[in-house]
């Protein structure tokens, strides 16, 4: 029985709409038992912040555990590998809050690890900081390195475009946690307990979500609910490069596709 590791902003929900069927495609999920997780980019929220907001918008009953974010995939990683690690941190109350989690150690002296997120009180002082630390020897993580996000009144920054003023100055590559790194998707394929290759990703992003599923050894499904839609997947498939294993109108068209 496969299971789904699925995208969140663009596939469950388009910021504060509801996206038609991804509530029905939840539910035939839970009732056939096929094993799902939410796996998002999103640093800046904690998991209970991101299953209040699916439960609010998309009208879905959501577990924190049913969510993996980029910022606790960051913690983790950092965790697995320096138990009690020295962190110094740019970013929000959702990386923070993770970095506590997985046991590890916020301060802005002396960090291991400088990890970052999207963090919207960024500035010449924290880049400093940050600077400072990597030049010292504290390995650099980062949890997504998207450049541009939808929101209210168009594309805001992410965390890739502060991670591009980092890596400049420091002349540092991050390890980059999000998709389409495997790394998040790897530990997504772990909590569902199944091989990778018996696992769909499932977004709206061949970049990121279709990229990211392709290096981590699942199988891909794009939708057409967020930014690729019916009339551009073409394009954006032959510009991008990148081929998913299915290309799904919407959530319920992929349940029709895979579980059947
Ligand atoms: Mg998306």
């Amino acid at each position: 029985m496969p299971g789904f590791i699925i995208d969140l902003d663009g596939t469950m929900y388009a910021g504060t709409r509801p996206i038609p069927g991804a509530a029905e495609f939840i539910g035939r999920l839970k009732q056939e038992g096929h094993p799902f997780i939410y796996a998002t980019n999103n640093s800046s929220k904690r998991p209970e912040q991101v299953a209040e907001h699916l439960h609010a918008v998309a009208g879905v009953e959501a577990c924190p555990t049913e969510v993996l974010t980029s910022a606790q995939a960051a913690a983790r990683y950092i965790a697995d590998r320096q138990p009690g690690a020295r962190v110094f941190v740019i970013g929000e109350d959702g990386l923070v809050h993770a970095a506590g989690e997985a046991g590890l150690i916020v301060t802005e002296e002396r960090p291991d690890f400088v990890v970052q997120g999207i963090d919207r009180r960024f500035s010449y002082a924290k880049l400093e900081a940050a600077v400072r630390h990597i030049k010292s020897g504290a390995a650099y993580v980062l949890t997504n390195p998207d450049h541009l996000l939808p929101g209210e009144g168009g594309f805001h920054p992410g965390a890739g475009a502060l991670a591009a003023a980092i890596r400049t100055a420091s002349e540092a590559e991050p390890i980059v946690i999000g998709k389409p790194s495997p790394i998040l998707l790897g530990m997504a394929v772990a909590r569902l307990g199944l091989p990778a290759s018996e696992a769909w990703v499932v977004g709206d992003n061949l970049r990121t979500d279709i990229a990211g599923g392709r290096a981590a050894g699942c199988r891909t499904a794009l939708v057409l609910t967020g930014l690729a839609t019916p009339d551009h997947a073409d394009e954006l498939i032959a510009r991008s490069g990148v081929q998913p294993d299915l290309i799904c109108r919407d959530l319920p068209e992929l349940f029709d596709r895979s579980c059947r």
